[in-house]
């Protein structure tokens, strides 16, 4: 801070304005009233012309004005928030995310540093359950660990010996059991396979307590939550999202009977959490008519999505449906979801109906199948600004079908964070450019095709998809087709603005341009100004849902 006269501090702002006059002064001495004011920053407006300042100005939950720091003396805020430097930018926007209640038996397993972390986790679980109660948990893998190898199911006996667990891996293919809960389920050495999925044996021939795609053989034993815990905690997993400055989100997926409780939980809390747009999964002619809503329907706060359909699995499974065969097979490509004809059957008629598409579809052959069926519907029934998306986008396909789905206008909704997270899984069942070039983002790119960047959760988080996007790396800190690159001004683009036009709100909310909604976030650095190895060290600040500070880091 400069010590100044304040005299002459105020004339000096005065001047800045341009009200060193007589004729006016009134209009420059009594400064318009603002509900917040963000100064002495980067202000990152994101737009296409890449507007910045140095602060923001919010009244009635929009931005009014980004420009220097004389708008403190254009305004009087009720809020001044000082950024010291920081940088304040459009709120990101996850275009596909899960978010789901959990029951209070449930443990979160992403982010795991080590399976001895996993054990202290589930025998605290177990003490807080006491004895004979189920155990579950979600997101562990073999990649995060030091040991760099599945839990199994010794691991469990050990940490709670009076439990069944079952902890199901990242991405949801597979999970492991304990001895309790496989002798409980019936699940012994003498049962067969069963069909679509895989006990695996141990090296000494006995189960290890991993299932593969069957996992339903033990969970289904696995008494329902009430629906005030899993309330409750789909509240809370919402809130948390404020903390990692996502305002937006499109979550992928709930049977169109589940859109009912978002709707619920939007009336009582929805202007205390991000804004979301839910997709609905496919359920059936009629279960869709029956539901009566449309891609697009709702207010700032919940809106219809996009409808889901899986055209393959994943590669956490694995089942992603390829060209070739994986790594190391003679003829295993995974498989399609459901026969060729039935898929285009869901897509002609629910293009008829009007929905708009965001499909799951990992392998390059899904991926090319999906193309096919959405351009023969455009050519059968045209509907400009269909805003039709695959999700995932993993397996590069042919140039041929990234030129088609630009010339037909198919967005992209990709997770550069999969390059970081899967990597071991691509080495795994890849191999050559379909390692090298796993989730590609450049390349899709310069031929045209619109990407936006999202998480699904594996992790949640957008700084390491950040990362990821601008450095290619995984994990374990190789790079992988460093030509799939993009720059972190792009990368951020597809965080935000991009995110907004999948659910058709580009004009009221992605960047700070005054009149748009003020969904901002506070990062403890400029992404674009950092060295991309510290990217992952950024931190979220604040997070400011439509001008009010939902989340702010403890200081
Ligand atoms: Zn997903």
């Amino acid at each position: 801070m400069k010590a100044k006269p304040a005299a002459d501090s105020t004339l000096l702002r005065l001047a800045a304005l341009g009200c060193v006059t007589v004729a006016a002064p009134a209009a420059c001495t009594n400064p318009e009233p603002v509900d917040l004011l963000l100064h002495s920053g980067t202000v990152l407006v994101l737009d296409e012309a890449g507007t910045t300042g140095t602060a923001l100005a919010v009244r009635d939950g929009k931005v009014l004005a980004v420009g220097a720091d004389d708008l403190r003396d254009r305004y009087a805020a009720e809020r001044e928030v000082d950024l010291r430097g920081r940088t304040a930018m459009p709120g990101f926007n996850d275009a596909h995310i899960h978010i789901r209640g959990r029951a209070r038996r449930h443990i979160p397993l992403g982010g795991l540093s080590s399976i001895e972390e996993l054990q202290d986790l589930v025998a605290a679980k177990a003490d807080e359950l006491g004895p004979g109660e189920w155990i579950t948990g979600y997101g562990w893998s073999e990649d995060e660990v030091r040991e760099q190898r599945r839990p199994l199911r010794a691991d469990l006996d050990a940490a709670a010996p009076e439990n069944p667990v079952i902890l199901t891996r990242a991405g949801g293919h597979s999970a492991v059991a304990s001895s309790l809960a496989l002798s409980l389920a019936g699940v012994d050495e003498n049962t067969p396979q069963p069909d679509g999925g895989v006990i695996e044996r141990g090296p000494d021939g006995e189960l290890n307590g991993v299932i593969r795609e069957r996992q339903d053989l033990v969970s289904r034993l696995v008494p329902a939550a009430t629906p005030e815990e899993l309330r409750e905690s789909f509240v809370a997993a919402l809130r948390d999202l404020l903390r990692l400055g996502i305002t937006s989100i499109v979550h992928a997926g709930v049977a169109p009977s589940g859109f009912g409780e978002w709707e619920s939980v939007y009336a009582e809390f929805g202007e205390e959490l991000p804004r979301a747009a839910v997709q609905i999964r496919w359920a059936g002619t009629e279960a869709m008519e029956a539901f009566g809503r449309m891609s697009g329907e709702g207010d700032e706060r919940l809106r219809v999505g996009p409808l889901k359909v899986f055209v393959d699995g994943g590669f956490t499974g694995p089942a992603a449906y390829t060209k070739e065969p994986y790594r190391g097979e003679e003829t295993y490509r995974g498989s399609l979801v459901r026969p060729e004809q039935e898929f285009r059957a869901i897509v002609r008629e629910a293009h008829a109906m009007g929905w708009q598409f965001a499909f799951h579809a990992i392998g390059d052959a899904a991926i090319e199948l999906a193309v096919d069926a959405f351009a023969e519907v455009l050519a059968e029934e045209p509907r400009p600004d269909h805003r039709h998306a695959l999700n995932h986008f993993t397996v590069p396909p042919s140039d041929e079908t990234m030129d088609r789905m630009a010339d037909l206008g198919i967005l992209i909704i990709q997770q550069p964070n999969f390059t970081y997270t899967l990597e071991g899984r691509y080495r795994e069942y890849l191999d050559g450019y379909r390692v090298e070039r796993n989730n590609p983002v450049r390349s899709a790119m310069d031929r045209g095709v619109f990407m936006v960047l999202s998480s699904d959760i594996l992790p949640i988080g957008p700084m390491v998809g950040l990362y990821a996007a601008t450095t290619r790396r995984g994990m374990s800190g190789e790079v992988y087709g460093p030509d799939e690159a993009i720059s972190m001004g792009e990368a951020l683009v597809g965080y935000t603005r991009n995110g907004a036009f999948v659910t058709r709100e580009e004009d009221i909310k992605g960047t700070l341009a005054p009149g748009m909604l003020a969904d901002v976030v506070v990062l403890s650095a400029d992404p674009r100004a950092v060295d991309p190895e510290a990217i992952l060290g950024i931190e979220v600040d604040m997070t400011i849902v439509g001008g009010r500070v939902l989340w702010e880091k403890p200081s």
